[in-house]
Parts: structure tokens; C-alpha cells; sequence
């Protein structure tokens, strides 16, 4: 009986022995619960912290990334026989046991740093039974880490107040600091807040935790950790503890980037680099709010904008909101994701599927009254203005965004076409099929976002090569190790570069649109950039979406309740702002011309006809063309007797060197309007002209349709009133032994 007792006795003390040496389960000391995410920009400025599923902000860093300052503190503070002890601390255990005696009531735990990491991993209640168990568990971490390994996991996990686990959280919150860069001074007085988080919390009772940070110092230099003078020069040094701020920059960017991940697959995740480029956000932030707020009596209340890098297809900025934080204007909608209807902002896509069917520029299109039936009724396209231009070409019909024309274009194509198209551009949101949309598809009656639209202009920046966009640069797993995981943008071709020549051509060409948006619009910017407008039905969503060869530029205005605006067209409404984005970013990288495409070829056409100009037309303009597609015959519908040209006038005297005289303005093919507000007499045009140095003359005249205008002081521009009709004109100069004439240029005047 004794003997099987002594035998029982013996084998469950083997047993408890061989326990000890069981070791701590490998997930138990996995990092990743107590991760929080840090979301940074592409130069890695922090622009959110995303909590731990523990609520605590926390990133893991190596044993060799602490100063060795703090390890030292953190001992004497702590566990001054750590090294020397396996787990549990006998001397200190007795030592507690007799302080409690004494005071009648616990004043001192006796753990370990490994007991308290222990206490850190499994939660338990604090019983005689739990310090057993606790005990137990040390011993097996001793058995299971080396004494790097736990101060390593000790470190990272312990909190420091507010919110702050481990000591490179603690280093950024209270010094903005890596903890490798902390001082012998701060090292003491991060070391000194475990033991009370609360009562020692820097920012509502600084003098306590500083006063333990000098206990601290002092058992250091008793420990022979520091000399004297390091003592004494830390013991004095200035603590600069910065005030408690949570970042929380690009609100919208850092949720898009969030909802692309699911909490587990962020659990893995310790930081990721974003695309964004937090300098610039910030400058369109401020734009965004200015420009909304001086469209307040047009009642808008919001506005979005998106910039893009067209070379990388990368997201430098995206603001979705005039305010996150404004809760009566829905601040935290992102308006660069809402579906929205586009207006005409679709139609170079037409008018690309058009060029790439061979279509051309000077393509003469009908804008006249049409209807269309349609499931819901007859459907009448109109223009924007309210009225009907005639034969136009298409040049004309995109700059200047008539409706009627594209509708007719979009008809004659089909509009499956333009349906696929968009599809093939990335238009996820166009949810129905072709059917559904039918041909009011180029005038923007099916919802985009304003991101694809970005994405589908920057194809035209990149000549006709579609690259998906994106918003991650790199992402760092629970070690810190970089590990792309973004999957390889899509990219694949959606118009050949001759076509998006053309249509970059068209979109750039600040005379073309002046007949809709004049002379001076929001649009014209002092340097090459291709711009499209839109605006739907009943004021209710402004577009102007641009790019220059670096970059594309979207942005929306109007109400996320979709309340309409007052009379807001593309120009007004989202003009100004996307003109200041843009220059704000001509500011960093000047801003160069679109490149030339080889294979392109340049015809004379004449421009009311858009057939090769002949003799008697009036004047003639320079399109591009695809080898091919340019016009063959000559236009035959400009009389004999039209226009008198004034060389004719002067038989036998001989025209040279026309190339030297330049008119420079007005330019071959311009339209103008007549505003019907301004008084008529106000509205001029001043022709310029010029002529190289020396250049002889003794008289200059300016001739229109064949007439000689009266004589002016100042010979090489002339001001002329505006009168509906098309105009030819050419400027002669006489010298005593020739006369010299420009090319001649012409002109269509709108009522
Ligand atoms: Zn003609």
C-alpha cells in the first residue's frame, strides 16, 4: 500500500516535471489579434490607425528594434532577477509574502515579466489558484522562448495607456518616436507605465509617472545599468511628451482602402502603403471645401474629386466629400464611388467608336430636330442651349458637347457599340443591358462613378490603352515583411492611338468650344489639356473630367439627396475647381504637350463642307486624319462669285512670302456666338496679326469677304463688330515694291 502510494507520489512528480517542458502553443505568442493597421501614404505619412479587434493600437517590432535603454528600465522596473530566474522568482516571492504579512492586504504581486506575459496571453481572474497555474505556465515559456524571445513578446504586448500596446505604439504616442530612437530619460519613463496604466497616465497625472520614471532612473544606477553622469544628465532632461491626437486624414481614401479587405485578411496585415499622395490630397481637400462653399447660393452643397497618375494608373488623391465630419450635407458619402448619371461626359467614347468605324473629324453630322420611339414614348434629343446648329463637324459636335449629333452618330453605330465599349472600359456600374439604355447611353442616362470615369479618360491619356486603377502600393504582413498581395492591374487596349489622338486633339482645342462655353471659360487652362464637361438631367449632377499627359482629373458637384442646382452647367459648377486642380498640379510637374502620333495625316479641308478645300471656299482649316479616312473630293459647293479674293483684285502684282504674315487671331474654322445679354455693340472681335522683324510695309488692310475695312492706327490687329454670317478674312500689306498676303481665315459668326 505504502509503496503504491510512494509510486503514485513519483509518477505524477515525473509527470509534473515532464509538463513543465510542454510547450506554450505557437498561436498563444502569434502577433496578429493585437496588430492595429496603419494606413500611410505613398511617402509613408500615417494617414489612420486602424484599432486592433483588442481596440488597442499596436505594431510589432523586433527585440533588436527597442533601445536597449528601455529593455535595461524595463528590468529594473519590472524584474531585476530576470535573467537569472526561470520563470518564477523565489527571493521575490518571499519578499511579497512578507511585505503582504506586514500590511495586512496584497502591495506587492512578485511576478515575473515572464508571469505577467503569461497574464498578458491567457486572462485570467487573480486567485490562489490562477498564481498557480500562472506559475506553472512561466516555468513552460521559459522552457518553450529564450530570454530575447519573451522581452521581445513582453514588449510588443504590455500596455502603456491609452490605447497604446507595446512599446513602438508607446514610443509614437507619447514622443512621436520609433522605439529605437528613445532616450535613456524616456526609456524610463515608458518602462515605469505598465505597472499602473491608469493612475500613471501621462496625460491626466504627468507628475506621478514622472516621479516613478525617477525611482526608475535611480534603481538603474543601483543596478550599475548607468554611470553617475548619464544618471544625472537624465535625471534632468526635458521630457517632450506631444499632446494626444488621432490621425484620421483622407477619410474617404483610407475607407475605399479598408472595405477592400475583410477583417480577416486585415488581421495579417501590420501597415499597407497606399498610392496616396497626402501633400496633394490635402491641397485638393481645401480646394474642394473652398469651391463648395462659393457655390452656395447655386445650391450645392457637396463636391468630389478624384486625381490620377496616368502612367501607373495610381490614385493620388481622392476626396469624396466636401466634409467627412459635415453631417447634414451626408459628409461621409463618398461621391467619387455614388452612381450618378454622367451627362454628355460619355460622349468622346462615342465619338472614339465612331473614329475608330472610320468616321473622321470633319465628318459633316446633322444637328436637326430628331425622334427616336423608345419604350417609354417618342424621344426627342435637344441640345443644351435649346437650339439646333445645322451641319456641323464632328469636331465642332464634341467641343462644343450638342447633343442632337452625338445622339445621331450613336444611332447610326448602334448602341450595343458604345454599351461594350464602356464595358470594356471598366463602366461596372452599368448594371442593365444595352437594351435598357438604348441610345440616350452617349447622352449619360445609365450611373456611373466618377472613379471610372477617371479610369476610362486616362485610356485617352495613355493613346487608347486602358489601365485598371489602383490605391495600394505595398502591404506588410504581421512581421512586417512586404508582401504584395494587390493582384496585376488589368490593361488591355480600347482605341487605337491614332483615334485617341484625334479625340485628345478635339477635347484640347480651346477654340472649338468656344461657340458653347466662349472665349475666357473655366476650362481654358494656360497649358495642353483635353477637357470634357457633362451634366444631367435637371441640374442635378455636374462632371469635368480632363487630363494632361501626367495626369487625369474628375470632378463632380451637386447634392448627395439629389436636390438640383440652380442652373449649374459644367462650366460654372465643377470648372473652376477642376482648373485649379489641375494648375495645382502643373505646379509639381510642368506640364508638357500630348505626345504626337506617327501614322497621322494633315489635310486642308474646307470647313463648312469638311471636304478638301478648293479654290473658292471660304478659306480652309487643317484636320488630321487617319491615312485613308481623309477626304478625297473637293468641295464643289462654294460658287465662283463668292468671294473676292483681294490678290485677284490686283491682277498682275505678285503675292510672296505669305507664310511670314500671320493672322493669329482669329484661327481658320472658329465659331463664335453672339451673346444675347451683352449690349450688341459691345461685341467685338480684335483680329491680331503678325509679321517678322524688318518685314516691309507701308500700309496694312484688312479685308473681309473680298471688302476692304476701313483704315486703323494700329495696323496689325483691328477691332471688328460681331455680325452673324461666315467671313473670310485676309490681311494685305503693300510696300513700295510688293504686296504681301496672309492666308486667309474663315470664320462663322452664330446669332
Ligand atoms: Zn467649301
Amino acid at each position: 500500500m505504502k509503496r503504491k502510494i510512494i509510486f503514485c507520489s513519483l509518477g505524477f512528480c515525473l509527470l509534473f516535471i515532464l509538463s513543465l517542458y510542454l510547450p506554450i502553443p505557437k498561436q498563444k505568442l502569434n502577433p496578429a489579434p493585437l496588430l492595429s493597421l496603419r494606413i500611410l501614404d505613398r511617402e509613408n505619412i500615417l494617414l489612420r490607425e486602424v484599432l486592433s479587434d483588442e481596440g488597442g493600437r499596436c505594431r510589432w517590432v523586433k527585440f533588436e528594434e527597442v533601445s536597449a535603454g528601455l529593455v535595461k528600465a524595463t528590468i529594473a522596473a519590472e524584474d531585476r532577477r530576470f535573467f537569472r530566474h526561470r520563470g518564477i522568482s523565489f527571493p521575490a516571492i518571499a519578499r511579497a509574502i512578507l511585505q503582504n504579512l506586514k500590511s495586512g492586504h496584497i502591495v506587492s504581486g512578485a511576478s515575473t515579466i515572464s508571469q505577467q506575459l503569461i497574464r498578458n496571453i491567457y486572462f485570467f481572474r487573480r486567485n490562489i489558484f490562477s498564481k498557480t497555474v500562472e506559475a506553472w505556465l512561466a516555468i513552460r515559456l521559459e522552457n518553450t522562448l529564450s530570454k530575447k524571445d519573451i522581452l521581445e513578446q513582453y514588449l510588443n504586448r504590455i500596455c502603456y495607456g491609452n490605447q497604446a500596446y507595446g512599446i513602438e505604439a508607446a514610443a509614437q504616442l507619447y514622443f512621436d518616436k520609433s522605439a529605437e530612437s528613445l532616450s535613456l530619460a524616456e526609456s524610463a519613463f515608458l518602462a515605469g507605465i505598465p505597472r499602473s496604466p491608469s493612475i500613471l497616465n501621462p496625460y491626466s497625472a504627468l507628475h506621478l509617472s514622472v516621479h516613478r520614471q525617477q525611482l526608475i532612473l535611480h534603481q538603474m544606477y543601483d543596478l550599475g545599468f548607468v554611470d553617475p553622469v548619464k544618471l544625472n544628465r537624465s535625471l534632468n532632461e526635458e521630457l517632450k511628451i506631444i499632446p494626444h491626437s488621432t490621425k484620421f486624414r483622407a477619410p474617404h481614401f483610407c475607407d475605399f482602402i479598408l472595405s477592400r479587405y475583410s477583417s480577416k485578411e486585415r488581421q495579417k496585415m501590420s501597415s499597407i502603403q497606399t498610392t496616396c499622395d497626402y501633400s496633394l490630397q490635402r491641397k485638393v481637400e481645401m480646394l474642394v471645401k473652398n469651391h463648395v462653399r462659393a457655390l452656395k447660393d447655386k445650391g450645392i452643397t457637396n463636391a468630389s474629386a478624384v486625381v490620377l497618375d496616368n502612367f501607373s494608373g495610381e490614385i493620388l488623391s481622392m476626396v469624396g466629400s466636401k466634409d467627412f465630419f459635415a453631417s447634414q450635407d451626408d459628409g461621409q458619402v463618398n461621391g467619387t464611388l455614388s452612381l450618378r448619371q454622367p451627362g454628355s461626359a460619355l460622349k468622346p467614347f462615342t465619338y472614339g467608336l465612331a473614329l475608330e468605324k472610320g468616321m473622321t473629324a470633319a465628318e459633316i453630322i446633322d444637328d436637326s430636330p430628331v425622334q427616336y420611339s423608345t419604350p417609354e414614348g417618342a424621344y426627342r434629343p435637344r441640345n443644351y442651349d435649346k437650339k439646333f446648329h445645322g451641319p456641323v463637324r464632328l469636331r465642332t459636335a464634341l467641343a462644343c458637347s450638342y447633343n442632337v449629333p452625338a445622339v445621331r452618330v450613336l444611332e447610326s453605330l448602334g448602341p450595343e457599340a458604345l454599351y461594350y465599349q464602356l464595358k470594356d472600359m471598366g463602366f461596372n456600374s452599368l448594371s442593365q443591358g444595352p437594351g435598357y439604355y438604348g441610345v440616350g447611353l452617349t447622352l449619360g442616362n445609365g450611373e456611373v462613378t466618377l472613379l471610372e470615369l477617371v479610369q476610362a479618360y486616362s485610356s485617352l491619356a495613355r493613346a487608347g490603352e486602358w489601365l485598371e486603377s489602383t490605391a495600394i502600393l505595398q502591404v506588410y504582413d504581421s512581421e512586417n515583411t512586404p508582401k504584395f498581395n494587390q493582384r496585376l492591374q488589368k490593361t488591355h487596349k480600347v482605341f487605337s492611338a491614332q483615334v485617341t489622338y484625334i479625340l485628345t486633339n478635339i477635347l484640347s482645342d480651346q477654340d472649338a468650344r468656344i461657340p458653347s462655353f466662349g472665349y475666357n471659360s473655366s476650362l481654358s487652362l494656360p497649358f495642353p489639356c483635353a477637357v470634357k464637361t457633362g451634366t444631367s438631367k435637371d441640374f442635378r449632377d455636374n462632371w469635368t473630367i480632363g487630363y494632361t499627359p501626367n495626369y487625369t482629373v474628375g470632378v463632380w458637384v451637386g447634392n448627395f439627396d439629389s436636390q438640383p442646382m440652380l442652373n449649374v452647367s459644367g462650366v460654372t459648377g465643377c470648372g473652376p475647381l477642376f482648373r485649379d486642380i489641375m494648375q495645382t498640379l502643373a505646379k509639381n510637374t510642368p506640364s508638357q504637350d500630348f505626345d504626337k502620333i506617327e501614322g497621322l495625316i494633315e489635310v486642308d479641308i474646307c470647313p463648312l463642307s469638311g471636304l478638301l478645300a478648293g479654290k473658292n471656299c471660304p478659306g480652309y482649316m487643317t484636320e488630321i486624319f487617319i491615312p485613308g479616312t481623309e477626304p478625297k473630293t473637293k468641295c464643289s459647293s462654294h460658287g465662283q462669285d463668292q468671294i473676292q479674293h483681294p490678290s485677284e483684285s490686283k491682277a498682275g502684282q505678285k503675292d510672296f512670302q505669305t507664310m511670314d504674315l500671320i493672322i493669329e487671331f482669329p484661327r481658320n474654322g472658329d465659331i463664335f456666338k453672339i451673346d444675347p445679354i451683352l449690349r450688341h455693340g459691345y461685341q467685338k472681335l480684335r483680329f491680331i496679326a503678325s509679321a517678322p522683324e524688318g518685314f516691309p510695309f507701308d500700309k496694312l488692310e484688312w479685308w473681309i469677304n473680298g471688302k476692304k475695312e476701313p483704315e486703323t492706327d494700329t495696323p496689325f490687329s483691328y477691332s471688328w463688330k460681331l455680325q452673324p454670317g461666315l467671313y473670310t478674312i485676309t490681311l494685305l500689306v503693300r510696300s513700295e515694291s510688293r504686296v504681301t498676303k496672309s492666308h486667309p481665315v474663315s470664320i462663322r459668326v452664330l446669332e
